[in-house]
């Protein structure tokens, strides 16, 4: 039987407004090259000048992870050649990086926590885009120069799904401390997957294949599966040193095949040396005082939310797992006299069947608030749970206000115990031979009754105090 063994690179674009070592700006969508100056296109003269604000997010993440952050860290050139990198060369950190030796804790099945190494995480300058047209290319510099993070783990995952979860949970750590959009679809988080196999119980690591350009979770999953099926087969038939040797794979998700791209190169390969136009980068005492400030990350919310609120682990988890929904919670909260059990199922059930293509948690036409107010008016039983679906369903049309759509269309909970008696007093006298069985002992008939009063009042009436009144006039 084998072990797989996985180890992780993501590379993040930072969410800085201006390039890694110029002014130009980061923003997406503009005219192609025009996001360009004589640094960035590499013009023989312009020197970098690194961008602050990238070594703030560095501190961050490094924070977040319990790493150390390196308070001198230095730049380096990997020599290569591609159309799309204008200086024939990648300004990285090689032999010392910003952060080094950081822990990330994922959450297997089973309630089990891991812990996986984080190695390190190095600062470096993205290429620009080649855009292949028929049968010409393009090259678009508007990206080159844009900061980025490459998170290197340990080879420490076991699985597919141990891969998953590792990428889920640095994803999520990303989106919560705001330091990159983290979009996997637009690149801004960008996985490579190393995969490699070994008879269980063997420490040595074997050959290792990287696996690239794949875009999403599903298919990173997929893709170490195909991959280790792959590897594992070629063990079984005898061919593994013929086959599997270091090397760059890319993910066919409609073949769900991995197929060959370039042989991996090694270290020697690049060429690394110091960059001799750029300082040393130094994380000062006050910045490094300053931006260890980080916001709660999502295992201390998740915890905090089951002590605070009495929540299950599994609704603590959807409600935590992006910053989006918990923010969106804490909102809802923050209205008065607003509980969880309200709230949870409002956002986690009510809202999400009711968003549809486009619309999102950030641009549902029902936000925190206003789902908060409805939450509410269920708590202080202005309204039932039920008639609160259709409240959302007319809030989900546009811009209504909760009461007055609650008042639109009737469904203010009658919780008048006066009003309610004397409806239970029409609905029993209008059925002595009912109530004359019930109390001989067809005790089934309650149902009957309750009924009969909720029907009268159009649902109105609050079922609780319903029940109580009819019992004791009952008997
Ligand atoms: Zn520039
Ligand atoms: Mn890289």
């Amino acid at each position: 039987m084998f072990e797989t063994v996985i180890g992780l690179e993501v590379h993040v674009q930072l969410n800085t407004k201006t390039k890694l070592f110029c002014s130009c700006p980061t923003s997406f969508n503009h005219k192609q090259n025009t996001n360009t100056c004589p640094t960035c296109l590499a013009l023989p003269g312009a020197l970098p000048v690194l961008n602050q604000d990238v070594l703030q997010k560095a501190v961050m993440l490094g924070t977040a992870l319990g790493a150390t952050v390196n308070r001198t860290s230095y730049f380096d050139r990997k020599s290569y050649f591609y159309p799309d990198s204008p200086t024939a060369y990648q300004i990285t950190q090689f032999y010392t990086p910003v952060i080094q030796h950081g822990t990330l804790d994922i959450d297997l099945e089973d309630g089990v926590k891991k812990t996986i190494r984080v190695g390190f995480a190095h600062i470096e300058a993205d290429a620009g885009k080649n855009i292949h047209d028929g049968d010409i290319s393009k090259v678009d510099l508007n990206r080159a120069g844009t900061p980025l993070l490459e998170i290197v783990s340990q080879p420490d995952m076991r699985s597919a799904d141990e891969a998953v979860s590792y990428l889920k949970k640095l994803h999520s750590i990303i989106r919560y401390l705001d330091i990159g959009d983290a979009n996997m679809q637009e690149g801004s988080f960008r996985v490579d997957v190393n995969v490699s196999i070994r008879p269980k119980g063997d420490e040595k690591l074997y050959t290792r294949v990287e696996v690239k350009n794949i875009n999403s979770f599903k298919f990173i999953q997929k893709a170490i599966e195909v991959e280790v099926q792959r590897q594992s087969e070629a063990w079984e038939d005898g061919v593994y040193e013929d086959e599997i040797f270091q090397e760059t794979r890319l993910y066919d998700q409609e073949k769900n095949e991995t197929r060959s791209m370039r042989g991996k190169e090694e270290a020697a390969d690049y060429r690394y040396f110091p960059e001799p136009d750029l300082l040393r980068a130094v994380v000062t005492d006050e910045m490094m005082e300053k931006y260890s400030q980080i916001p709660e990350l999502p295992d201390a919310k998740r915890d905090r939310f089951i002590t605070e609120y009495g929540m299950n682990e599994y609704n603590a988890g959807v409600i935590t797992a992006n910053v989006e929904t918990a923010h969106f919670f804490e909102e809802m909260m923050s209205e008065d006299g607003v509980t969880a059990k309200t709230a949870i199922s409002l956002l986690t059930v009510e809202l999400p069947s009711r968003l549809k293509g486009e619309v999102n948690l950030t641009n549902s036409p029902v936000d925190a608030k206003k789902l908060g107010f409805l939450a509410k008016r269920v708590d202080d039983k202005t309204i039932s749970g039920k008639a609160a679906k259709d409240v959302l369903d007319k809030l989900m049309e546009g811009e209504a206000e909760v009461d007055a759509v609650i008042d639109e269309l009737g469904l203010k909970q009658v919780t008048d115990t006066g009003a309610i008696e004397a409806m239970c007093q029409e609905i029993i006298d209008a059925n002595p031979e009912k109530v004359e069985q019930y109390q001989g002992g067809k005790d089934k008939l309650f149902g009957f009754f309750v009924g009969q009063v909720m029907k009268a009042s159009k649902g109105s009436a609050n079922p609780q105090a319903v029940n109580e009144i009819l019992k004791a006039k009952l008997g």
